[in-house]
């Protein structure tokens, strides 16, 4: 095996950052140092060097928050369809047979259960390598089904989300499941079950108008880009210079956007500790008999 595959390309075309070839050498998008494949792999692609965060895939991320072999999933067979029959520059079924060729997913979204640390959650998990990890009505009926799992069981939800927004060659099937998700988390929310919303970078459009930014906790990785609108539309529209780290994470953090800046690798740990403690006052907040029977309490909350 040769250590970087063949590119017929000329020498400086691959000094861009995203022609670097794919082999078991990978090249950090943030401070260029070539780094082992692997040892970026099982440092869940934070770069060892300067602590970048690359792009994780959404099984990738399931392996790094849920306990190994605990992940149950669900809803794993529902798949996109072509309602409107759209068609930019490439139909959308064609665009749905791509991403499910390169991702090894039926959707954006995986979903299922599993334990945290020991802890019991539902867990759904956005994938930016499918369409963006846009928000299809599938994705949308996967969030709002683990919410509902979340309701039923009341263990408490998780949903980390990476993703441009709506899926626009869905129009209003893909617009309708940011009302269907933030519906199904008020639910949650009377229930008073703990909801955790992990932002991986990006996350704009309708996901950040709905969901993301409904975590009893928001948590954002560093550095991630958050907004309803990217900077670059901000900057025509206003025609100003946008401040230096203009909708990152830690600005977001500064402005109340966001709660917690968490690196990648403490995420776990982290988010367990927090749904202790969530959990926990959550169960001194309970009248008495709630405690004795939770699913009377849920019968009466909803
Ligand atoms: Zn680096």
């Amino acid at each position: 095996m040769s250590w970087f595959s063949k590119v017929k390309k000329p020498l400086e075309a691959i000094t861009s950052r995203d022609k670097i070839p794919e082999g078991i050498w990978k090249k950090c998008d943030e401070c260029k140092a070539i780094i082992y494949g692997q040892e970026l792999d099982n440092n869940f692609q934070v770069c060892p060097k300067c602590g970048h965060h690359h792009r994780l895939s959404a099984r990738e991320r399931i392996r790094l928050l849920i306990d190994e072999g605990t992940f149950q999933e669900k809803d794993g067979e529902l798949a996109p369809n072509d309602p409107l029959k759209f068609r930019d520059s490439k139909k959308y079924k064609d665009r749905i047979a791509e991403s499910k060729k390169k991702t090894g997913l039926n959707e954006s979204a995986i979903s299922g259960s599993g334990l945290m640390c020991n802890r019991p959650v539902e867990i759904a998990v956005l994938d930016f390598d499918f369409i963006g990890g846009t928000l299809g009505s599938v994705a949308g009926e996967k969030i709002t089904r683990t919410i509902e799992r979340s309701i039923r069981s009341r263990h408490p939800a998780i949903i980390v989300s990476s993703s441009g927004g709506a899926r626009m060659q869905e129009g209003i099937f893909s617009l309708m499941q940011m009302a269907k998700t933030s519906s199904a988390l008020g639910e949650l929310d009377e229930l008073k079950i703990p909801f955790i919303s992990l932002l991986a970078h990006p996350v704009t459009g309708g996901v950040s108008a709905s969901f993301a930014m409904l975590g009893d906790v928001i948590i954002a990785e560093p550095k991630a880009l958050i907004g309803f609108a990217g900077p670059r539309v901000i900057e025509e529209t206003i025609r100003e210079q946008l401040p230096e780290g203009f909708q990152r994470s830690e600005f977001m953090m500064d402005h109340g956007f966001v709660d917690m800046v968490v690196p990648r690798l403490e995420l776990k740990e982290t988010m367990a500790k927090l749904l202790d403690h969530m959990c926990g006052a959550i169960a001194c907040l309970l009248p008495l008999e709630s405690k004795e029977d939770s699913t009377d309490s849920a019968k009466s909350g909803a």
